[in-house]
């Protein structure tokens, strides 16, 4: 194992990589790097650079994801294994530097740590192409190409410009006919991303390192309460339709039952994000409001029954102060288990780097979420100081950029270990 001092310069130098990557931007003054866009080509060039120097063969596959493949110890060995580790090089805009980059070049730094050793089967470090959804509203275009989910459906859908998915892969050079070979193979054992929590629960737990189990199951429903719109003067209070103090009291109501949810519905998150009351003005009663809805559970079974409740609560509420209400599901994505062997084996890895694991549910979809359809799949999360994300001022410390090295290390040697991934 590797010196500590030696697999702090590491971090040193995954922290200043990220921020070399963040010069990389379609804005002037902070990062935005979308699906394809010119800077993704010169943050491809920089990690190919980065990655020559580990004997490490770079391609760029059919739907803009940069492949590097870290070889292994016999690679003419009869079925050879191999291990993907990854995770997106897009951002949003007005990004930090960590989201999505820190899982991509921790990797490299993993396998630069490894200082030429091979292991029993071959490491590929993906940087996908999109995951935020950004350019063209929809997620996880790169890490669906891997799992074979980049459809006609998807290749046909347009950003703002009307530039559809397929015609930006052609205007970045590479050719859609090419998707096909992106798709994984038998011989990929494991899929590991390693990912900022972009939250505050590692922080206020006081460790360096979260062990993900489960990427939460999400529900978004629109609700729509109706009243009667009227004069704010020359109404009553009792002889008022309100659709608007309706849709706040249930608003109240949803986060008291989030607040204190049931020991079967533990860490269930309720929120109402979007909220539009019409017609909107000060002197009028409103007739109308629009709200959004968003619960999130590991369990779908407590996660289902907590919109049926929120449901319930909304028309009981409608009635009772003589309001109609309408509601419909815009989304409902059930969860996704990481993969109970690698979780443990993680485990171990972290505990080994000299943190206590701390299992934790993801609240937020990742690539990981996708390759979990096809590979057994694991995330390792680093604290994220002051749980801020999406935003400049995202950061990750040294001392646990290190820790995630050395759980990496661990962890392929774990797995170099393990009869069933040897080759
Ligand atoms: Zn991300």
């Amino acid at each position: 194992m590797q010196e500590r001092r030696d697999i702090e310069d590491c971090a040193r130098e995954v922290i200043a990589r990220c921020k070399t990557l963040a010069r990389f931007s379609e804005d002037a003054a902070s990062i935005r790097r979308t699906f394809l866009s010119p800077p993704m080509r010169e943050c491809h060039r920089e990690i190919a650079e980065w990655a020559a120097a580990l004997e490490v063969t770079t391609r760029v596959d059919g739907a803009g994801n940069l492949r590097m493949l870290y070889p292994a110890a016999k690679p003419d060995a009869p079925r050879l294994r191999r291990l993907l580790m990854g995770s997106h090089l897009d951002t949003v805009p007005n990004a930090g530097a960590y989201d999505g980059i820190l899982g991509v070049v921790l990797p490299l730094s993993v396998l630069g740590a490894l200082q030429g050793r091979k292991l029993p089967f071959a490491i590929e470090v993906v940087g996908f192409s999109e995951e935020e959804g950004v350019r063209f509203g929809i997620p996880f275009i790169g890490s669906r190409a891997l799992v074979g989910g980049l459809d006609e459906d998807l290749l046909g859908r347009q950003d703002a410009q009307g530039i559809s998915v397929r015609k930006a892969i052609e205007n970045f050079g590479l050719n859609p006919a090419e998707i096909a070979q992106a798709v994984i193979g038998s011989d990929i054992f494991g899929y590991l991303e390693f990912h900022i929590e972009q939250g505050p629960v590692l922080e206020s737990a006081g460790r360096p390192l979260g062990v993900v189990e489960a990427i939460a199951g999400q529900s978004r429903l629109e609700f729509t309460f109706t009243g009667q719109s009227n004069h704010a003067g020359t109404t009553p209070m009792n002889l008022r339709r309100d659709a608007l103090a309706g849709a706040a009291e249930w608003i109240s109501a949803i986060e008291r039952r989030a607040q204190t949810a049931s020991q079967d519905a533990l860490g269930l998150v309720a929120t109402v994000g979007a909220i539009q009351a019409k017609p909107g003005a000060v002197n009028v009663i409103a007739g109308e409001t629009r709200l959004s809805l968003d619960v999130r559970h590991q369990n779908d079974n407590a996660r289902n029954a907590t919109v049926d409740y929120f449901v319930f609560q909304a028309e009981d509420i409608a009635k009772r102060r003589g309001l109609d209400v309408r509601w419909k599901i815009a989304m409902n994505q059930r969860a996704v288990p990481m993969d109970p062997f690698l979780v443990t084996q993680v485990e171990q890895a972290v505990s080994r780097a000299g943190c206590e694991p701390y299992r934790m549910v993801s609240g937020a979809g990742h690539d990981a979420m996708i390759m979990a359809e096809r590979v057994p799949s694991a995330m390792i999360f680093l604290r994220t100081p002051g749980g801020i994300s999406h935003h400049p001022a995202e950061s990750v410390g040294v001392g646990d950029v290190a820790k995630a090295i050395d759980c990496g290390l661990h962890l392929l040697d774990q797995l170099a270990l393990s009869p069933e991934y040897r080759g």
